[in-house]
């Protein structure tokens, strides 16, 4: 494929290299104009939303349009204070010098988007990048197609298309040709493991730094303490929205043995408090994303034996799949094997935390960790013993709608964090810069060094 027939990256490089989209007010106004677009789009979104996953307009806001208005208007409130040189501590030797971090754009990037939450996934880092002062290539996600096409829309009549490009298309093919053909400064991505990896190559061939917002299997344990009802609807809420299409869904629990059946028993009334007796017909519950995933779901399901607490109906016609919850099942079983991604819920229980640390550990570094506990000491424990991305106590991926806590995975589930201030972290470079005054210059440090090396020691 060749990507200089869609876009220009050669007018984005020199539009970049212009220095135009440096300045403060530059991209304030960006901002603010993105901000405006958002709120003009609102209902085209939501419809696209509708069509691509049947999100309903309040979940929609909830978890992709609401948050992205608050990390656009965190941006545009702290934008200066992100950009102003900082400080930092000056050692003896360097004294007496000044030491400054000056942020930089990095230049023109690469964001690939996810299908899952096809907003947020994909503009939430356009904000970083446009706080960054950068040039942005957008590759939205071609399996939510209905958001991709209003993303362009939307940022085609706000954005002039040297600063702000977006690229559609068939991910497998379009990728790789945009990474061998141009020269990007960053590439930020989000998906799956294997492509991530395949990115990851891509990038390294050109030394083009990468962030990987991968997923996993994020496990939640509910501690025998834990409030069991407050639990339940919360692991209802994370694990059920977009049908458990959620990077960051509690993928499987782990329960303390005395507390299984109470905990069940809360969980399915939440399901019903949630969507009602006709989950069909809710219209507060979502869609498998396509045939494709559909069919993955149904032969995790179907390869896995289990006892089916609740749910258990799908309908490929429909692309429904309903709020699952099962048990009796095994460690070693297909569902077990891979990120379920998807309305499925697999409980295991343990009796003690080692049989519960063992278990986690068989799905090293989650993106998302959760747990449920009334007891400090047990929350420090876990917080000690398991390595993760992000996470929650005593509730479940609510932490994304704060816009202050860096979102990020860490081995098997990412490299890199955004969101806020980390999100202008990632898409600036600080530059070191020591500024040393002239009026005195301490011998020390010159030739002939003589008997200096013992001061040196005590100054370095
Ligand atoms: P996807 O199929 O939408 O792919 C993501 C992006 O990669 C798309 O833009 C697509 O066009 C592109 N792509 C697809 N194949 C490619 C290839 N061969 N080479 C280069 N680019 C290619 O998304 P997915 O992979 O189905 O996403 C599901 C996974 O993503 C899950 O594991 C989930 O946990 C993870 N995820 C992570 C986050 C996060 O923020 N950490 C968010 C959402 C999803």
């Amino acid at each position: 494929m060749n990507t200089k027939a869609v876009f220009n990256f050669a007018s984005m490089q020199n539009y970049f290299d212009s220095g135009a989209t440096m300045p403060y007010e530059f991209r304030v106004k960006q901002l603010k104009a993105f901000k405006k677009a958002l709120e003009n789009f609102e209902d085209d979104l939501c419809d696209a939303l509708y069509q691509d996953l049947r999100k309903n307009k309040a979940e929609a806001f909830l978890t992709e349009i609401g948050l992205l208005m608050a990390e656009v208007k965190l941006a545009i409130r702290k934008l200066s204070s992100w950009m102003r040189p900082k400080r930092v501590g000056t050692n003896l030797i360097c004294f007496p010098s000044n030491n400054r971090l000056y942020p930089f754009p990095k230049g023109v990037v690469l964001i690939i988007g996810a299908w899952n939450y096809p907003l947020l996934l994909s503009l939430a880092p356009v904000i970083g990048a446009i706080a960054g002062g950068n040039c942005i290539v957008l590759k939205p996600s071609e399996h939510a197609a209905a958001s991709a096409l209003v993303i362009e829309k939307m940022l085609k009549a706000t954005f002039s298309e040297n600063y702000i490009s977006v690229v559609q298309g068939e991910g497998s093919s379009v990728v790789p040709a945009l990474l061998n053909e141009h020269q990007f400064n960053h590439v930020f991505y989000t998906g799956g493991v294997k492509v991530g990896q395949s990115i990851y190559e891509l990038a390294a061939k050109k030394l083009v730094p990468v962030t990987l917002e991968l997923g996993g299997k994020s496990p939640t344990i509910v501690e025998k303490d834990a409030d069991i009802s407050v639990a339940a609807k919360r692991i209802v809420f994370g694990k059920f929205m977009n049908a458990g299409q959620t990077c960051v869904a509690p993928d499987y629990l782990l329960v303390h043995e005395s507390v299984q059946d109470q905990l069940i028993s809360e969980i399915k009334k939440s399901i019903k408090t949630a969507y009602g007796k006709d989950i069909k017909s809710s219209n507060d519950y979502g869609r498998i994303i396509n045939k494709v995933r559909f069919e993955t779901l149904v032969r995790l399901f179907k390869n896995s034996i289990s006892d089916i607490v609740e749910g258990g109906e799908y309908d490929e016609d429909d692309l429904y799949f309903a709020p699952t919850v099962v048990k009796n099942i095994s460690l070693s079983a297909p569902l077990m094997q891979e990120e379920i991604f998807g309305p499925i819920l697999p409980i295991f229980t343990f009796s003690t935390r080692k049989e519960a640390f063992d278990i986690v550990a068989k799905h090293k570094n989650p993106l998302a960790f959760y747990l449920f506990t009334s007891s400090k000491a047990v929350e420090n424990e876990w917080l000690r013993q398991v390595s993760f991305g992000n996470g929650c106590i005593n509730n479940t991926v609510q932490h994304l709608a704060n816009p202050y806590l860096p979102f990020g995975g860490i081995g098997n589930s990412g490299i890199g964090g955004y969101r806020g201030i980390y999100s202008f972290k990632l898409f600036t470079h600080a530059r070191a810069v020591m500024k040393t005054p002239t009026w005195i210059d301490p011998a020390i440090k010159y030739p002939p060094y003589g008997n200096k090396l013992k001061w040196l020691k005590k100054l370095v």
